[in-house]
């Protein structure tokens, strides 16, 4: 494995309370020492405890006159941090010619679409990265080609929908495998070059805007499905005789549809069946990361399972091998959520 076994890295992030829990009056379960994370049973007196790559704080955060989020302390994790710690390490993997996927995973309304995307002046990691390699691009004076695509695509009901087009087949667009190389890919998905940070910015809004959204009771305007943004990057350079040669990478950026259980949402008939099958995904990709942790602790005979699901099919050449994976996980700090918030640490747990 690449990067010194580290191929998998594990966040967790707490977000402040939201004007639901204030109302009910909600206490903060969560606690965190440097990367440790502790949660609180309501009903019991003692925490459990969790450690990971990295631990977020986000409650001694203030706006500043433009609305940018910033510390008091430095326990506090602002957007920056978050791009610091992980999103720099996904482009330069990216210029070393290596995969990566970024995924965010956790319940709706506990933060995966700020850490991800972001809200106003607050960018998250995707934006960021995607600045940050265009500005690594415009500064590069060695004569490398750059080829950079955009794709956009969503996994509803284990179906696939391309978001940067209106017109989908019904049942959704066809995942094919490569037969030489053995990796998945969906047919006719739309690939569009991009030659700037404010393109990405552009095709990323109309397909934000193309998603499918149901209402749960949780969030009427949570989307249900899981967003997949893959950007390729391919770097050209020529030697002395002339000859092209192609360094090719794929970067994932993965917002997982919310993983509370179907039951407290109050799903019934087809929200129900939607319920079933975004969990298939889930722990179909909670089982390949898992393996993949065990991989690189040099455990012998591990199987990882890419073709139980949609997911992790399309992800098979971004996960294992030399590419670089990272989770973060979204927290709600309150103890209306304990067993919601208990489960996304768990399922974070098992990626280390
Ligand atoms: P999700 O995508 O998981 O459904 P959101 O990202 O939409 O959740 O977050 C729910 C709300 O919490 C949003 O209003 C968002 O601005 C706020 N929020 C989430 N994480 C943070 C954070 N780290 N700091 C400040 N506000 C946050």
């Amino acid at each position: 494995m690449s990067g010194g076994g580290e191929s998998v890295k594990v966040a967790v992030r707490v977000r402040p309370f939201n004007q639901r829990e204030k109302d009910r009056g909600a206490k903060c379960i969560i606690k965190m020492t440097g990367p440790t994370t502790y949660i609180q049973n309501p009903d019991t007196p003692n925490p459990k405890m969790f450690g990971f790559d990295y631990s977020y704080w986000s409650h001694d955060g203030f706006e500043d006159e433009d609305g940018v989020l910033v510390a008091k302390n430095d326990k506090y994790a602002t957007q920056r941090k978050v791009f610091d710690n992980l999103g720099q390490g996904v482009l330069d993997n990216a210029f070393e010619g290596y995969n990566c996927s970024l995924f965010a995973y956790g319940q709706t309304g506990s933060g995966k679409s700020f850490s991800m995307v972001g809200y106003g002046k607050n960018r998250g990691i995707v934006p960021i990265t995607c600045d940050e390699l265009f500005q690594s691009i415009d500064r590069c004076s060695d004569g490398t080609k750059f080829e950079v695509t955009f794709s956009m695509l969503e996994i509803y009901n284990e179906q696939v929908r391309d978001l940067l087009t209106k017109d989908n087949p019904k049942g959704g667009l066809n995942v094919r495998q490569n037969p030489k190389l053995g990796l998945f890919y969906v047919e006719k998905l739309k690939k569009v070059a991009v030659g700037s940070y404010n393109e990405i910015e552009r095709r990323m809004e109309e397909g934000t805007a193309n998603r499918t959204v149901a209402s749960t009771q949780m969030n009427a305007t949570s989307s249900r499905a899981h967003t997949v943004v893959t950007i390729t990057f391919d770097q050209i350079t020529k030697n002395e005789a002339g000859q092209e040669t192609k360094k090719s990478s794929s970067i994932n950026l993965v917002d997982l549809a919310g993983s509370e259980r179907a039951d407290s949402t109050g799903a019934t008939g087809d929200r129900l069946k939607e319920g079933a099958n975004i969990n298939k995904s889930l722990s179909a990709l909670g089982n390949v990361i898992s393996a993949l942790a065990d991989q690189s602790l040099g455990k012998k005979k591990v199987v990882v399972p890419y073709r139980d699901s949609a997911l992790t099919k399309l992800l098979m050449s971004a996960l294992g091998g030399n590419s670089k994976t990272i989770m973060i996980a979204a927290l709600s700090p309150a103890d209306i959520n304990y067993d919601e918030t208990l489960s996304t640490l768990r399922y974070a747990d098992r990626a280390k």
